[in-house]
């Protein structure tokens, strides 16, 4: 195994000079060294050799006890030296304070065609564990391994996943956080990024008036992921945070595309360099929702429903020009910057949303259409993912038939609404000029025919509980195409069953993973 190790993080950023392993505040530090825990019966269930590839490991090395050490955490590559990442963040609106990584340890940089971070997910405790275990379970695992994958082969800017792998070792739960904890499986997921850095990691600095170390993290930031930029200059750290704002905005209107719902939004979870980051208590749109959250942590308020992604995203924001004012000490750029989202986001979600019905040439009149389509979807519950895909070849409502959870409840008023609605839309494609087929084709690229819905990772869940991990390789063959037809795979392009409607796993998730 021969990985071209280039640890810029650590070599080029402060570290904690407490190297003992103990929770406690870390301050004037970007990360504290880490060791993973040593494993009782390590087992690799999934390795993604297109990851892998790319991070220079070979098919051999996949093959070898080696591989499996080292995304178990068993063995350390030589010469480097794991670490958690000092951060903070506003949980649910409220600064939390320091957070960092409680149970991720990033193992090392390499370098390919670009630097990647290679970091375990559960592979024991860190000085950021504060009161937890530093562990995850095999359910959380599946989902974050399978939807990393899934998003990206969808076109939406995020981690990837490297390995799943069990640790042999049981992991105590709370699932619904109602006084029931009981044992799972442990499990270790190995994700990869070009850089895991979140609003967070810059808000704990300036949180703590701690400006040394807040600039060497912003000239880091620039240095490496943003090298059109000028380090230590002020205007150029405001450049930077508008380079933030172009990517978070990108990355959500991605997000209503696709239906994702991700679940916990707060600063800690943002990456700045706008990827999906962090699978917990995600979820995706069945029936077409906007209020819909998976996080039951989160029932009462619903901060993080679907139809509040874009508005979250932006308080997000607001704390994070908070933090970068503490170096530029000049608000109007920041402000411009966040001023800009709303319009970026606007123009985006309706090309966006007009490409996912085939209009081609986006007009402000369109924003009319497009608001009835979705009071419309309302209606009658009706599943995103199949609407759309079906809106394609669709000439008249009844085309659409196979969207709706009950079908029969197309009638009266709500059929008239829906042929008002065939009516304007029809008349708006024949303004456009494209092709029948052309539009078709285009739509098809926008419109997913898969997602991972929320019943098929708990029905791999389930399985791989029970030792029978095939399911966890179907989805993962599954999501590589998801704009495809795959006709193999049509079973899949089917509505949420009955029995996940109110299911544990499906549409009820917790943080307790
Ligand atoms: P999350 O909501 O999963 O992004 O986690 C928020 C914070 O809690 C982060 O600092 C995590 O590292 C930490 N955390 C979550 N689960 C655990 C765990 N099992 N052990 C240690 N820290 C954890
Ligand atoms: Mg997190």
């Amino acid at each position: 195994m021969k990985l071209n190790i280039q640890d810029t993080f650590t070599s080029e950023l402060p570290a904690d000079s407490n190297t003992e392993n103990f929770t406690r505040q870390v301050e004037n530090a970007c990360f504290s060294l880490a060791s993973p825990i040593q494993t009782k019966a390590p087992q690799l269930l999934h390795v993604n050799t297109e990851v892998a590839q790319k991070l220079g490991f070979t098919q051999n090395d996949l093959e070898s006890k080696d591989f499996l050490n080292i995304v178990t955490g068993n063995n350390v590559y030589p010469n480097t030296t794991p670490y958690a990442m000092c951060y903070g963040g506003h949980q649910f609106g409220n600064w939390a304070g320091q957070l960092g990584d409680g149970r991720a340890i990033n193992l090392f940089q390499v370098k390919t065609d670009a630097s990647y971070t290679l970091q375990l997910k559960g592979a024991g405790k860190t000085p950021y564990s504060r009161t937890a275990d530093g562990l995850a379970v095999l359910r959380s695992s599946i989902r974050e391994y399978l939807c990393a994958e899934a998003m990206y082969h969808l076109g939406v800017p995020t981690t990837r996943s490297l390995s799943l792998s069990l640790s042999g070792d049981d992991v105590l739960r709370d699932v619904l956080y109602n006084g029931n904890p009981a044992y799972e499986p442990g499990a270790i997921v190995g994700r990869v990024a070009e850089s895991f850095i979140r609003f967070g990691s810059f808000q704990i600095f300036a949180s703590r008036n701690d400006k040394t170390t807040l600039a060497a993290l912003m000239n880091y930031t620039i240095r490496h992921h943003f090298p059109h930029l000028e380090e230590n200059n002020k205007e150029d750290y405001a450049k930077l945070f508008q380079e933030i704002v172009n990517a978070t905005v990108k990355m959500i209107v991605h997000w209503q595309r696709v239906g994702f719902v991700h679940g916990v939004m707060n600063t800690d979870n943002m990456s700045i360099l706008g990827l999906t980051i962090d699978y917990g208590p995600y979820g995706w749109l069945d029936n077409f929702d906007p209020d819909w959250t998976p996080n039951i942590t989160d029932s009462q308020n619903r901060r993080y429903r679907y139809g509040q992604q874009a508005n979250i995203g932006l308080w997000n924001l607001y704390q994070l020009a908070n933090t970068f004012y503490t170096l530029t000490e000049d608000a109007a750029p920041l402000e411009e910057a966040l001023n800009s989202y709303k319009t970026q986001f606007e123009a985006q979600n309706l090309a966006m949303m007009c490409a996912k019905i085939g209009i081609q040439t986006p007009n402000k009149q369109d924003y009319i259409l497009i608001q009835s389509l979705e009071t419309n979807l309302k209606l009658i519950e009706t599943d995103m993912t199949i609407f759309y895909r079906l809106l394609a070849t669709a000439t008249k409502i009844e085309d659409c038939l196979e969207a709706f959870y009950i079908p029969e409840q197309l009638k009266g008023e709500t059929l008239t609404e829906w042929q008002v609605w065939f009516d304007q839309y029809t008349t708006r494609l024949s303004s456009e000029t494209l092709s029948k087929e052309d539009r078709i084709a285009k739509m098809n690229a926008v419109n997913p025919k898969y997602v991972l819905r929320n019943y098929m990772s708990q029905l791999a869940i389930e399985a791989a509980e029970n030792k029978d991990y095939s399911l966890i390789e179907e989805f993962y063959q599954l999501v590589q195409n998801p704009y495809d037809e795959q006709p193999e795979y049509q079973k899949w392009f089917a509505k949420r069953p009955d029995w996940a409607k109110k299911k544990v796993g499906c549409s009820m998730l917790s943080c307790s993973s």
